[in-house]
């Protein structure tokens, strides 16, 4: 029913959508809507990592753009690599990624540290597809935002070694860390002009994100699939 909501409100703010039961239809899904000589660009996500898409796009020959792979995100003599790639994202077909949360008013809420992910999000690739799993559904921004900083950040930090005080405390202090992850925030409303939006809406727990309220045996699956898909990023000065 939630799902159902949200779509409607997405489709309202002129996203395009797809409703799919699981994570093996979304990778089929985006299959059908990304064309094999399309060059791709992938955002840091764990959602688009445990879908299995990046794997099916390279079988089939898709060439793909991607600055968080585990070899360059793991070797500090690949920062530049990885920079240029980030940029090189930007001119790219089609970009792949996540969402930090979704409103059920059909708003996209995104906080970043370094801000390539949100930017491209916004404007550069001709076609944007955003998966999102059943558990990035919030009420509201204000909600997106409570989660985001009490929630998912503090985890990320945590299981990424960046040492903000929300890593410690599990709650945001708005903190002044040279490690800090907030550092832009973007609210999706509405699709961007010139940029072609394709949301599928998963009705699977996929990527960080939960209510405290939900029940443990959830949370800490959430948790450990996350885990299954992140490591630790070299350390490069900001
Ligand atoms: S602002 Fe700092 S303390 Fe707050 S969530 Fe972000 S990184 Fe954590």
């Amino acid at each position: 029913m939630q799902i159902e909501e949200l779509s409607r409100a997405l489709e309202a703010n002129s996203f395009d959508i797809h409703v799919v039961k699981s994570r093996a239809a979304a990778t089929e899904t985006i299959l059908s809507l990304v064309p094999r000589d399309a060059t791709v660009g992938i955002g840091d996500s764990a959602t688009v990592r445990q879908i299995g898409i990046l794997e099916r796009l390279e079988e089939r020959g898709t060439k793909l753009l991607n600055p968080f792979s585990r070899e360059l995100t793991t070797d500090p003599s690949k920062r530049d690599v990885r920079h240029e790639l980030s940029r090189a994202v930007f001119t790219t077909d089609v970009l792949i990624t996540g969402t930090n949360a979704v409103t059920l008013d059909g708003k996209l809420v995104n906080v970043d540290a370094v801000g390539n992910r949100v930017a491209a999000m916004v404007f550069g690739p001709k076609q944007v597809i955003i998966v999102v799993g059943r558990n990035k559904i919030v009420r509201d921004v204000d909600a997106a935002l409570h989660r985001i900083k009490n929630v998912i950040a503090p985890y990320h930090a945590r299981t990424k070694e960046f040492a903000t005080p929300c890593a410690r405390t599990g709650r945001c202090s708005d903190c002044d860390s040279l490690d800090r992850l907030c550092n832009v925030t973007t609210i999706l409303e509405k699709r961007p002009w010139r940029t072609g939006m394709t949301i599928i809406l998963v009705d699977e727990d996929l990527g960080l994100s939960w209510d405290e309220t939900w029940p443990l045996t959830r949370i800490s699956k959430i948790k450990s699939d996350y885990e299954g898909v992140t490591w630790v990023f070299a350390r490069v000065s900001p």
